[in-house]
């Protein structure tokens, strides 16, 4: 069971991790009169914009297409916040297509039933690929690219996510409430004692102290406590390719297409760059690291953790990525996937997982001063407008009935190979990032 919260107002909080979940919560927190007179810091271990944070890059789905109408629900709120005053100017709403190939995709039929039930009037369904080449204006059907069954859902749409993160980071910079600090968290001040955690220890062996510690470090937070078989980080591959303004221009008008079946989307261009990217399983990185709550300095774990352009600046993306991307461009775009067309760059981009997709946003079971906002899934951008009040709402002991279940520090601990995740998940199972990188030809550093 979680603690429960703290009744106080506490009079400083550090917030450590300024990506979507942190973030909007500072902003949040800015905005209640109740924390008025409360210290907010927010750290990070990279200057704004964290390049290889899950929350920065060219563009992320703004979708109410949940098979959990809960999520549904809360994105529908989002998304009223996105097309009118959070960042408008980088809101596209050009539609998102989800599809499968075959009616096994559970998924698709789940999240139409809720959006078709929230009231979406914006929705055509799609009994074919021949349907869906046309909804998407690709240049060919095929079930391995645009899949055979499916809907658009011309409500939802995508955002630039690092220009949102821009809008926001601005927004509460001006509000001058906010100490915003670059710095690597080491570890927890954690008082085994008492069983309380009163901030954290940072690289260079300074200290911030604080009332409320906030652990909002997205796929990192399993570096700064025992997160086995509660989150798991998981990397996701993305390419890029640059195309012309006439080539923009025409694909610009059409939705976001995202094939359940084996996680493949490609998401309409901005920018001159056309993204391809996958929505899967993802890569294990399995890493061992001192134990973050152990007074043993010999003790370890092996828990998987990001690696990324930051760690090598030459890291590249495992071939297999590189081929199920190339062969899903081919079979929707044939004229786009040709040999002179090559992506001109890539990266891996973490998730941070948890057993069912449900985010974990909750007291930490044992340690008094430490909240715990994370386990983003893969789905958590579109919710950059209100998540932070959410999470500001779970802070002060309301969290909001519908996630009571889905939110909170589970009961047990799960070995992650029996985790079944909210089911949107497509592709290849079981990669882990060190093999994949091997049978590309490269070796991690
Ligand atoms: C490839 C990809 C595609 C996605 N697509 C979508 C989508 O289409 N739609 C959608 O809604 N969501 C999507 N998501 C999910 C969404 O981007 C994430 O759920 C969300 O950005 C998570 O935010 P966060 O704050 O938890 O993590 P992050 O943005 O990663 O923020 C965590 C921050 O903590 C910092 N940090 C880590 N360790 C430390 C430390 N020790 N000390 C100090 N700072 C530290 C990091 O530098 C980072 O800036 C996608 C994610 C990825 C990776």
């Amino acid at each position: 069971m979680a603690s429960t919260p703290s009744p106080h107002i506490p009079s400083s909080i550090l917030i450590i991790g300024g990506g979507v979940f942190g973030l909007s919560t500072a902003w949040a927190l800015c905005r209640r009169p109740e924390y008025k007179n409360s210290s907010i810091t927010v750290i990070d271990r990279l200057s704004f914009p964290a390049t290889d944070g899950s929350s920065i890059d060219s563009s992320r789905i703004i979708r109410a297409d949940y098979s959990a109408a809960v999520y549904s629900k809360l994105a529908v709120k989002a998304l009223e916040r996105w097309r009118t005053d959070f960042a408008p100017e980088h809101y596209h709403q050009s539609g998102l297509c989800v599809t499968a190939a075959g009616p096994e995709q559970k998924y698709v039929t789940d999240s139409l039933a809720n959006v078709q039930a929230i009231g979406v009037d914006k929705i055509e369904v799609l009994g074919s690929s021949e349907d869906i080449k046309r909804a998407c204006g690709l240049e060919a059907a095929s079930p391995n690219g645009g899949g055979n069954v499916g809907y658009v859902n011309w409500s939802s749409g995508w955002a630039n996510a690092e220009g949102g993160m821009r809008w926001l980071r601005e927004k509460v910079e001006k509000l001058n409430r906010v100490k915003f600090v670059v710095g690597k968290v080491k570890k927890l001040q954690i008082h085994h004692q008492t069983n309380t955690v009163s901030g954290a220890i940072l690289e260079d062996s300074s200290e911030i102290h604080a009332d409320l510690t906030i652990l909002a470090a997205g796929a990192w937070s399993a570096s700064l406590i025992d997160l086995r078989g509660i989150c798991k980080s998981t990397g996701q591959a993305l390419f890029y390719m640059p195309i012309s303004p006439s080539e923009e221009a025409k694909l610009s008008k059409n939705p976001t297409i995202l094939n359940l079946s084996n996680g493949l989307f490609m998401i309409p261009p901005a920018k001159g760059l056309l993204k391809i990217a996958r929505h899967g399983d993802g890569y294990i990185n399995p890493t061992t690291i001192p134990h973050p709550e152990s007074t043993d300095p010999n003790e370890t774990i092996t828990v998987s953790l990001p690696y990324t352009h930051v760690n090598d600046p030459n890291l590249s993306v495992p071939i297999e990525a590189h081929r199920e991307c190339r062969d899903f461009l081919s079979s929707i775009h044939p004229s786009l996937a040709v040999p002179s067309r090559p992506f001109t760059h890539s990266k891996i981009c973490w998730y941070t997982d948890t057993r069912n997709g449900d985010f974990l946003i909750t007291y930490h079971p044992k340690y008094k001063g430490l909240f715990v906002a994370t386990g983003g899934s893969g789905h958590g951008y579109k919710f950059l407008p209100v998540i932070g009040d959410s999470i500001l709402e779970c802070i002060m002991g309301r969290t909001p009935e519908d996630f009571k279940d889905r939110w909170k520090w589970p009961e047990e601990r799960v070995p992650e190979e029996l985790w079944k995740g909210d089911g949107s998940r497509g592709g290849p199972v079981g990669m882990v990032l060190e093999e994949e990188l091997r049978k590309s030809g490269k070796a991690r550093l």
